[in-house]
């Protein structure tokens, strides 16, 4: 028979050979915690400013600027330590810090997303319907619909008019603005919607935004209400209803980021998928210290609708910027790629106990527990994801061990519930190591998502030392 263990013994083995999962308040010191909180303070600024891919970009630009970035010409010859960025159409950025290496060995990247789910004006917007001026929409990404009834809404974009000129517009933000909504049916007269399942009970076509009810003064014409909103916008942006075909405006919640809980644990706002990532990758790159490889932070467009496009990581637009970089140096993109390193920063699900039944405890991940990694995604059997290596998902652990980064895997929900992707596959793809990293959320898509402090701050140490690593 085997030797019997006392308590001390058992202890001893348990912690030598079994994962221990915690909760990273466990783990962290309160020094950590101020620092976590400070950091989220600047996080929630940028979330208010940032509600699209392109004012995310012009944050970015910003910032970087004011870090000594500048933008990135392909004719000129870069040194260690100088930084550079490349701006998209306004709508997907890259930022790099020429390494000491260069791209010799390869680059680090870090990529995430700056879309979020949300509702986009249709090329034919405005119409009157029984005296009440409507907005006609096409969602954008995968919401639930329902969620976005009777909640304020903002109006973001740009339009741009035939003579070049562009017009920015943001209204709603500012105190005293005006706002939007979609209106919802009272449950009185509900009884036939709410026979309907979750997925039918609202259409596509009923997300309507309310925009005006006072006509024009007139004795006589049609559509006075339209007139009268129309007339209004013009006033404003100098715009027409034609000038609308040649718009990118979308409808966004006008909730501006808050503390969520009585200890201020944790953030609620619209479009922490993916800016939760995007923000501590910006800092992670403009506060890295001198990397030994050359390191390329993107920010994305289009991940929401499945990355196609020339502002999404499904185009060349990265591999083209990686390949001016590699030929400055006489080296080719191809062995360049092959070397390199990235982390796809997503978000993940973050296990919600009121919907249990959705994950699979053991292998989920946890708000307060750390950035999560994610070795694969995809749905059924794995499907469309490209899954990171044994070795590269070591070498990552290994990086964020050294430097007290608090991690933890998982996968996105139960077997067979679902799946999703990112836009890890398209990278890996260039045969770059690729691993998912990120935040997890709870409500994730919803107009209001949640996320803990501790963890937006632990994925900004987890990208800093990815890029700090030799
Ligand atoms: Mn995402
Ligand atoms: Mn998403």
């Amino acid at each position: 028979m085997a030797k019997k263990l006392d308590t001390a013994e058992v202890k001893k083995l348990t912690e030598e050979l079994l994962v221990n999962r915690r909760n990273g308040y466990f783990q962290v010191s309160d020094d950590k915690i101020k620092k976590a909180d400070d950091f989220c303070e600047n996080y929630k600024k940028f979330l208010n400013l940032s509600k699209t891919e392109r004012e995310a970009v012009s944050y970015t630009v910003k910032a970087a600027e004011k870090a000594g970035f500048v933008p990135f010409d392909c004719e000129k010859k870069y040194e260690a330590g100088d930084k550079v960025y490349y701006n998209n159409r306004g709508k997907a950025i890259i930022l790099a810090v020429i390494g000491k290496n260069g791209c010799k060995n390869g680059v680090r990247i870090a990529a995430a997303h700056i879309d979020s789910p949300r509702l986009d004006l249709k090329p034919h917007p405005l119409y009157e319907k029984d005296d009440i001026a409507l907005f006609k929409t096409h969602y954008y990404g995968g919401i639930k619909k329902y969620q976005w009834l009777a909640i304020p809404l903002c109006m973001h974009g740009i339009v741009a008019r035939k003579d070049g000129a562009v017009v920015e517009i943001s209204i709603g933000e500012e105190e005293g603005e005006p706002q939007f909504c979609i209106t919802d049916l009272l449950p009185h007269l509900s009884s036939e919607q709410m026979e309907k399942t979750l997925s039918k009970a609202i259409e596509g076509e009923n997300l309507n935004i309310l925009i005006g009810s006072r006509p024009v003064r007139a004795d006589e014409g049609d559509n006075l209400v339209k007139l009268n909103t129309m007339k209004l916008i013009h006033e404003k942006y100098g715009m027409t209803e034609e000038d609308f075909v040649s718009a990118d405006i979308e409808f966004v919640p006008a909730f501006k980021a808050t503390d969520i809980g009585f200890d201020r644990s944790m953030i609620g706002a619209y479009g922490h998928d993916d800016r939760v990532c995007a923000y501590p990758a910006i800092m992670a790159a403009i506060n890295a210290k001198a990397p030994e490889s050359t390191i390329v932070t993107v920010l994305a467009d289009k991940e929401e609708i499945g990355s196609d496009g020339n502002t999404g990581l499904n185009s060349e637009f990265m591999r083209y910027f990686i390949a001016d970089l590699a030929q400055a140096e006489g080296l080719e993109t191809r062995h360049v790629l092959s070397k390199s390193k990235c982390l796809s920063a997503d978000v993940s699900a973050a296990f919600d106990p009121t919907y249990a039944s959705a994950y699979e405890a053991t292998n989920s991940c946890y708000i307060n527990n750390g950035v999560g990694m994610a070795k694969y995604t995809g749905s059924r059997g794995k499907s469309g994801s490209s899954e990171a290596t044994a070795e590269f998902v070591a070498s990552v652990r290994n990086i964020f061990d050294q430097n007290q980064v608090l991690w933890q895997i998982g996968e996105l929900g139960k077997v067979d519930g679902g799946g999703g992707g990112t836009v890890a596959v398209y990278i890996a793809n260039l045969n770059v190591d690729v691993l998912d990293v990120g935040v997890p959320v709870l409500s994730m898509h919803a107009p209001l998502e949640v996320v803990s402090k501790l963890d937006v701050y632990m994925t900004y140490k987890g990208i800093k030392a990815f890029y700090e690593a030799n």
